[in-house]
């Protein structure tokens, strides 16, 4: 197939009535879910919607998410990633650099995030009520113009209900037509926009199944949110391109994810190793909750290897590493389901797996020469799944992914035989007495503390070393420690120069929309709190 909508008329042919869609104890077959992007399109395409047009989604993981990408595909429309949480001057960011024509939301205050839109070109924002989700056994979600908990001009459902059984036009799309417009997480500096064309998806969804083996009838969970690219490529746009049934179930709640896993056998998932720590962390969880499970994959963030051990140890299923990016339309490296990935000796990480067919991986140094098997290095990744730019921005396309060659920021490794071993990000190595420090190496061990849930080291400025390694770490549920121990605990495990001087244990570590640990939130604050640490324990 050339483009993600291709791929999906396809199945329409092929299996109308095999289930694509499933909300608790309501399911949708093909045919039905086509029928109403049919009509969401007809009426996305009255209020302007044509080509190119980008539409910010801000929902929740809901079926109409899967409903709302079909129809956009369909008008050759591209699908703005919005976190649903976001309100106000963190929306308004992202939409005056998009410039949607309007967006789709699960806000019961649809006003309110029209508000926020205000001053940037958006013409609509059509609304679901959130009371047509909260209620598990309620099919009013699947029968359109029956919600009577908000009708109005702007209610999504209302509207696909009254254009049942109309045709969108007929829009021609080919495979460099952005399919999404998805916003690196900001982790390292604001956040740009990834062009994701259909072939760079396209690309992603069928390597991916291929390695993890993922087949018509596989039941796929959306655990990662769909409005991060990991849970838009894949999870959304392989569960809609490869004949398997998608399961949503709103807003991530632990306990509801558990119960989703058993009951609708779910064979495949993935999620950031946040979501697998809750999962640990709740005392609902049992082994017979992952009974069906082929693979679990995560994505997005450092994996540590006591975690995955702990994991398989409780439940039974072993969490595969895959790695990827905004950039690269999601994984482009991962473990494949069947083998246990290798830690390196030296550094003691976990890998994060194999290039995915088609990915060309390339470790070079700091003037871009490639290096040999065994030696760190930048990580340079080429292949279809790589973005052709940012939006609106060739400056930052021509430093990060010159000749179509895409410059990671990651510091890796790759071995004799294929695996590649992700170090950490370039930007955050911290420099103690001209020691480098990974701080990923020293989370790892913090993490093998049976009390810690999270942990997160930075650098911070030192009087005496330049820098010096600091720690915060979170506790999981009815645990305490002191943190001298924890301080000790790392004493006992690493180089000097590795060992955080200072550990401060928080509540909760600060994260971005996709759920990574923020790093340089973190070091802000303790450099505005402590000023330069002189410790010298
Ligand atoms: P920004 O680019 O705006 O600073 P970001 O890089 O966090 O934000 P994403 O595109 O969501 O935005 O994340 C890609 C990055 O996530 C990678 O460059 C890498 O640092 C990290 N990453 C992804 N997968 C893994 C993994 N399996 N292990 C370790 N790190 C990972
Ligand atoms: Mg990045």
């Amino acid at each position: 197939f050339a483009t993600l909508t291709e791929a999906w008329e396809w199945r329409v042919n092929e299996e109308p009535e095999a289930a694509a869609l499933v909300y608790f104890d309501a399911v949708l077959s093909v045919r039905e879910t086509d029928a109403l992007a049919d009509a969401l399109a007809a009426v996305l395409s009255d209020r302007g919607v044509g080509h190119g047009d980008r539409v910010g989604i801000h929902l929740q993981n809901i079926p109409q998410y899967a409903i709302v990408l079909i129809a956009l595909w369909k008008l050759g429309g591209v699908a703005l990633l919005l976190n649903p949480m976001y309100r106000g001057r963190e929306l308004t960011t992202l939409l005056g650099d998009a410039e949607p024509v309007g967006i789709i939301t699960t806000d019961r205050d649809v006003e309110a995030v029209h508000d926020s839109a205000v001053g940037t070109p958006v013409r609509w924002v059509l609304g679901t009520a959130e009371s047509d989700l909260q209620s598990r056994n309620d099919p009013r979600v699947f029968r359109p113009g029956t919600n009577d908990a908000a009708p109005s001009d702007n209610d999504l459902m209302t509207l696909i209900g009254e254009r049942i059984g109309s045709r969108p036009p007929t829009v021609a799309v080919s495979g460099d037509d952005l399919a999404f417009l998805a916003y690196t997480s900001g982790t390292t500096g604001p956040p740009k926009g990834a062009m994701n064309s259909h072939a760079n998806v396209l690309a992603v969804t069928t390597s991916f199944s291929r390695i993890a083996g993922i087949s018509p009838g596989d039941v796929v969970f959306a655990l990662a949110p769909l409005f991060h690219i990991t849970g838009a490529v894949i999870i959304g746009s392989l569960a809609l391109s490869e004949q398997t049934a998608l399961v949503f179930t709103g807003r991530f709640q632990v306990e509801t994810a558990l119960d989703a896993l058993r009951e609708h056998s779910v064979t495949y998932t993935i999620g950031s190793i946040t979501a697998f720590n809750a999962m640990m962390n709740s005392e609902h969880a049992t082994a017979d909750h992952f009974a069906t499970i082929k693979a679990l994959f995560s994505g997005g963030a450092p994996v540590p290897p006591s975690t995955v051990a702990r994991f398989r140890e409780r439940f039974g299923p072993y969490i595969h590493n895959a790695y990827g990016m905004t950039e690269t339309s999601s994984g482009v490296i991962a473990v494949p389901p069947g083998t246990i990935a290798p830690v390196d000796e030296t550094s003691g990480t976990l890998s994060i797996g194999v290039p995915l067919p088609g990915v060309e991986v390339q470790i070079v140094d700091t003037s871009g020469r490639p290096l040999p098997p065994g030696a760190q290095g930048e990580l340079v990744l080429v292949g279809p799944q790589v973005i052709r730019g940012y939006w609106r921005n060739a400056e930052a396309s021509e430093a990060a992914i010159p000749a179509g060659r895409l410059h990671t920021g990651d510091s890796a490794i790759a071995d004799a035989e294929g695996w590649i071993y992700l170090v950490d990000r370039i930007k955050d190595q911290i420099n103690v007495s001209g020691y480098k420090v990974w701080p990923r190496e020293v989370e790892d061990v913090l993490y093998e503390h049976p009390a810690v849930l999270e942990a997160a080291v930075v650098g911070i400025p030192d009087e005496y070393r330049g820098e010096s390694v600091a720690a915060y770490v979170s506790l999981k549920d009815g645990q305490t420690v002191e943190a001298d121990e924890l301080v000790a605990f790392a004493r006992d495990r690493l180089a000097p120069y590795k060992r955080p001087r200072a550990v401060q244990i928080i509540a909760e570590l600060p994260k971005t929309q996709s759920g990574k640990i923020r790093r340089r939130a973190l070091r802000d604050k303790i450099a505005g709190q402590h000023g330069v640490v002189s410790a010298t324990s």
